[in-house]
């Protein structure tokens, strides 16, 4: 089924995130959805946005790499699991370049994602340098070195992000969107239940081709996804 994830970053206050979920709940309402919805809010909102009906997940948008203890302003996964979160953001291009994530941390917070039976929604995409030098397969292929350690047959959800089309609105065209699937997948060939995210600039507007034609399994959605109208569209909901 596909997936549908909005992730808000450091948007929206609490009123504003409870009246987004009672109108995607009207949206929704008794319809049996043909596609998987999960809102990745600000920690503050998670309980404003959770469905008591389990019509939408919870997603983290970071965790720790740490299991619990003195680690100031830190969310452990166990702490997300608690709170109700199904998914974890890991390895977000703006976790990784403005708070300089690297691999071995993204791989410790990936064994506590899995420790607190959480699935990770793990992003990877390269640079507008990286593409410009022709690197972009290598840095596809170097970030998935992350998850060599992650069990093959666990779910996972990997979000081929671009950097150069986050929050841009130069989306990728649906070929480089195939083209970074395809060695994508190759790179996961030996993963049992793999589900491969576009995000980037995505809008009701240049969804449904992307869709049609990307060979993905569904979008990360940011700054598209903080109107409910247009974060519905996307995912084909009224
Ligand atoms: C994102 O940050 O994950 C993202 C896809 O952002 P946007 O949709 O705003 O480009």
């Amino acid at each position: 089924m596909n997936l549908f994830v909005a992730n808000w970053k450091m948007n929206m206050q609490r009123a504003g995130a409870r009246a987004y979920a009672e109108e995607l709940g009207r949206r929704i309402g008794e319809r049996a959805l043909s596609v998987e919805l999960s809102i990745a809010p600000p920690l503050t909102a998670l309980d404003a946005v959770r469905d008591p009906r389990g019509r939408w997940s919870l997603a983290g948008q970071n965790v720790s790499s740490e299991t619990e203890g003195a680690y100031t302003g830190e969310v452990s996964a166990r702490q997300l699991a608690d709170a109700g979160c199904r998914y974890v953001i890991v390895g977000h291009s703006e976790r990784r370049r403005i708070f300089g994530e690297d691999g071995k941390v993204l791989a410790a917070k990936l064994a506590q994602v899995r420790a607190a039976r959480l699935t990770p929604i793990y992003c990877v995409g390269e640079t507008q340098d990286e593409r410009t030098r022709g690197l972009s397969t290598a840095t596809l292929t170097r970030q998935a070195e992350t998850l060599h350690g992650d069990p093959p047959d666990l779910q996972l959800v990997v979000a081929y992000e671009p950097v150069w089309a986050i929050g841009t609105g130069n989306v990728a065209t649906p070929d480089d969107c195939a083209a970074a699937g395809q060695h994508l997948r190759g790179l996961l060939s030996n993963r049992r239940d793999l589900r491969l995210l576009y995000g980037g600039s995505v809008t009701p507007e240049n969804a449904g081709a992307m869709l049609k034609n990307a060979g993905i399994d569904g979008f990360l959605v940011g700054g598209a996804s903080l109107s409910v109208s247009s974060f519905a569209a996307i995912a084909g909901l009224p």
